[in-house]
């Protein structure tokens, strides 16, 4: 091993606090830092803004100026110097590209980042003295042609022959697909039949993450449930077969949140701090909310919030299907956000005054009291790569009601009425009857059982959502991709010149990530009287709403149903090291496996999530929600037609996991089966005979105004968006995990296309 620092280029077209539209910019503002304090030396390449405040332009120093062939231009590109906690950042001047108002959105955007992305390139041969790139870390489409101009143009320069790239998927749904003629004009490739054909996307376009995804040396996307669901057809984009193709070298690494920023003791903008130790303050806040947004102030009732994009993606369609029965059923719900829904959203909170209040805006410190003020989160997402609002709502001690997919199914365990294991409620299916099941899960327990809530609580504000985490498995990936340069931690001082001795736990090579203490918690005593009701039908009625629950129904039916649910999350789990494992490396799940019995036990509750429900169920469901233009009608259709062959699927799965998994899988597997029962089989269980009846009601008035509203600006906003790429001949290689594969779902992609801001 060299004594060689591993050394870092992490390229971002965002980068908090200098310039952030979403999740890309917060990454990129806080992962570096953590990558600084694991051992790392870090610089980050951003363009230069003209939004960037005058409090940063005026510390920064010039350090180098070149110029970058694009085609046939020749263009002038500026290296300017900042360092803030031990990260050098060089942005990247260029004031035609590059000083405007806002970040994206303009018709030249496949050349200003086409020009990013090489101008990342060129500058590994500019870098302050000392520093030597190992890894190009690149981010979403932007920076996606620097893996492939580095191939392509750079290959022979013995600077650029150790370089490893790495490319991070932070939304599969923004590509950057242009006319082919980019190709010759601007990135002067068409004489290169390799990048012409790794680029092409169809016959008369290119796409910038398809060559990223064929040229990097790994990738990576920003949860492991993600990084299995982009390898199907339902959340590929067009994109799924490659993935497939190349799934040795894939991981999930999920995102952290700002610990600091986030941190109910010491958070400036809430009524009252409070701790795990003492949450007293949190009964303060959450009365003090109740009074600022017109809702009546009574502890007795839950108050279920979402802070969220109105949009299709987060599941909107779900909640205007399903507030009736919430909000009738005796829980308050307050919405903070803007986007497609805000009319239903209005609607609602005129029809239900003192029970539901809507604030159609975008107000941090607003954002903060509601965190911190409410008993339950929703987030029943129809896709979510990572997700940060559950992550904060946890540390918040505020419960999350969410849909298991992406990094939702990664973070939130189930609530295990059995063990009190978990951290929030979930459920598998887009569908709005099983989120009102979810959601009255919640209610009861808040209602009948005040030990096991407060146990999920503390469960729920335990959890480790550090950066720490994350950036251990990121220097683990880059380790694999350098095995001769020692990642050993130092002390925590981030510019040490040396590292520091190691302490005994950190003198593991590679040593993995703390695992999040939401994983580890103690479990909570066994309580009986936490039982789910069999029915909801109770809990909808207002004046019975805080009546004792009904009795559960016996444990046998839902031990056996989440057997096979879990023995199938295993599988899927299990899966995924063994798949990667020519990739050297260590995945996220490869670790799990390798860890001592405690830590494995870590894993459990995401992989518990891992449902089969959801390789079979949600992929149907996905597939036939998202090829309809109503979703509330899907789901009644949904609903009757996909439970048989559900339960069918978990039981076969059942059978097969325990003898084909692998050494790896079958740690996994027992770690996952070891599991009692949830609760949230017996309240699907029940919820499959109720369903069909609501099938009439999902056709609601502004349900379904919404829906439409939401599908025709859909189609209107793709085409300004960077369009996801067709279905291209790399669907058909490699068959796991969908070897079947389905119709393009088109209206997801529309949806996801408009629901984000890039
Ligand atoms: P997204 O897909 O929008 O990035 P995330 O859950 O990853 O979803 O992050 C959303 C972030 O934006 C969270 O920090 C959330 O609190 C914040 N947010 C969303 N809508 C609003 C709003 N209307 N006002 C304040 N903060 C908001």
């Amino acid at each position: 091993m060299s004594d060689k620092k591993m050394q870092v280029v992490f390229a971002s077209a965002e980068a908090a606090p200098f310039v952030k539209t979403g999740g890309l910019g917060d990454v990129a503002g806080s992962l570096p830092r953590a990558l600084v304090a694991a051992g790392a030396d870090v610089i980050v390449m951003v363009p230069k803004y003209g939004t960037i405040a005058s409090e940063y332009t005026d510390r920064m120093e010039h350090v180098a100026d070149f110029y970058v062939s694009l085609g046939w231009r020749n263009e002038y590109c500026g290296l300017e110097r900042l360092v803030i906690d031990g990260v050098t950042y060089l942005f990247i001047d260029n004031e035609r590209y590059f000083k405007r108002d806002y970040p994206y959105g303009f018709f030249d955007d496949g050349e200003r980042f086409a020009f990013f992305s090489k101008a990342v390139t060129e500058s590994l041969q500019h870098l302050p003295e000392g520093f030597q790139c190992d890894v190009l870390h690149c981010n979403d489409w932007h920076t996606a042609l620097a893996p492939v101009f580095l191939r392509e143009f750079y290959q022979g320069l013995p600077l650029y022959e150790r370089v490893k790239t790495v490319f991070s998927i932070h939304n599969i749904a923004f590509q950057g697909q242009y006319a082919d003629t980019i190709l010759n004009d601007i990135l002067g490739m068409a004489h290169i039949p390799n990048a012409a054909r790794q680029l092409r996307c169809d016959e008369r376009s290119i796409n910038y993450m398809q060559g990223a995804l064929d040229y990097s040396d790994a990738i990576t996307t920003v949860s492991p449930s993600y990084a299995w669901e982009i390898q199907t057809p339902e959340y590929g984009e067009g994109l799924d077969g490659i993935l497939r193709r190349r799934s040795n070298v894939l991981s999930g690494i999920l995102n952290g949140i700002d610990t600091d920023a986030w941190n109910p003791a010491t958070d400036p903008m809430i009524h009252a701090n409070y701790s795990a130790a003492d949450m007293s303050g949190k009964k303060a806040c959450k009365a003090a909310l109740q009074e600022e947004l017109g809702l009546e102030v009574r502890d007795d009732r839950p108050l279920m919030v979402m802070v969220t994009r109105l949009t299709r993606q987060k599941g909107m369609d779900l909640v205007t299907y399903a507030l009736d029965r919430i909000l009738s059923g005796g829980v308050q719900v307050a919405v903070l956000g803007t986007g497609d829904y805000e009319e239903p959203m209005r609607y609602f909170a005129n029809k239900y005054p003192g029970t539901c209040a809507a604030r159609i805006t975008f107000d941090n410190a607003l954002s903060h009291r509601m965190y911190a003020g409410a008993d339950m989160f929703l987030m029943p997402s129809l896709f979510e790569p990572c997700g940060l609002s559950q992550m904060i709502a946890m540390r918040y001690g505020t419960l999350p009601v969410v849909r298991e997919t992406g990094g939702l199914r990664d973070t939130v365990a189930p609530y295990n009425q059995f063990t009190g294991e978990g951290t929030g409620f979930t459920f598998a299916n887009f569908n709005g009857d099983e989120m009102g099941d979810a959601v009255f899960r919640g209610a009861r327990l808040y209602w009948d059982d005040h030990a096991a809530w407060d146990q999920l609580v503390q469960n729920a504000m335990a959890a480790d959502f550090s950066w720490v985490r994350s950036a251990d498995e990121y220097m683990n990936l880059y380790h694999n991709l350098h095995p001769e340069i020692d990642i050993t931690k130092p002390e925590p001082v981030v510019q040490e010149p040396e590292p520091a001795e190691p302490t005994a736990v950190e003198a593991e090579p590679a040593a993995p990530a703390p695992e999040p203490a939401v994983t580890e918690a103690e479990p909570a005593p066994k309580t009986e009287q936490a039982a789910e009701p069999a029915d909801d039908a109770k809990a909808e009625a207002p004046a019975k709403a805080e009546e004792p629950a009904p009795k559960a129904e016996p444990a046998t039916e839902p031990a056996k149903k989440t057997a096979a649910k879990k023995t199938t999350a295993s599988k899927t789990a299990a899966k995924k090291p063994a798949a990667r494992k020519t990739a050297a490396t260590k995945s996220t799940a490869t670790k799990a496996a390798e860890k001592p019995a405690a830590k494995a036990t870590a894993t459990k509750p995401a992989a518990s999530k891992a449902a089969a429900t959801k390789t079979t169920a949600a992929k149907a469901t996905a597939t036939k929600t998202t090829t309809k233009a109503t979703a509330t009608k899907t789901t009644a259709a949904k609903t009757t037609a996909k439970k048989p062959s559900t339960a069918s699927a978990t039981k076969t799965a059942t059978k097969s996991t325990t003898t084909k998994a692998a050494p790896a899988k079958a740690a996994a597997a027992k770690t996952a089966a070891d599991k009692p029962a949830t609760a949230a089989a017996t309240a699907q269980k029940s919820t499959s005979t109720k369903t069909a009846p609501k099938a009439a009601a999902a056709k609601t008035a502004p349900a379904k105004a919404s829906t439409s509203k939401a599908a025709t600006s859909s189609a209107a906003k793709a085409t300004a968006k960077p369009a996801a790429p067709k279905a291209t001949a790399q669907d058909s290689s490699a068959a796991t995990p969908a070897d079947k594969p389905a119709p393009k779902a088109k209206s997801v992609s529309a949806a996801k296309r408009t629901t984000r801001k890039r």
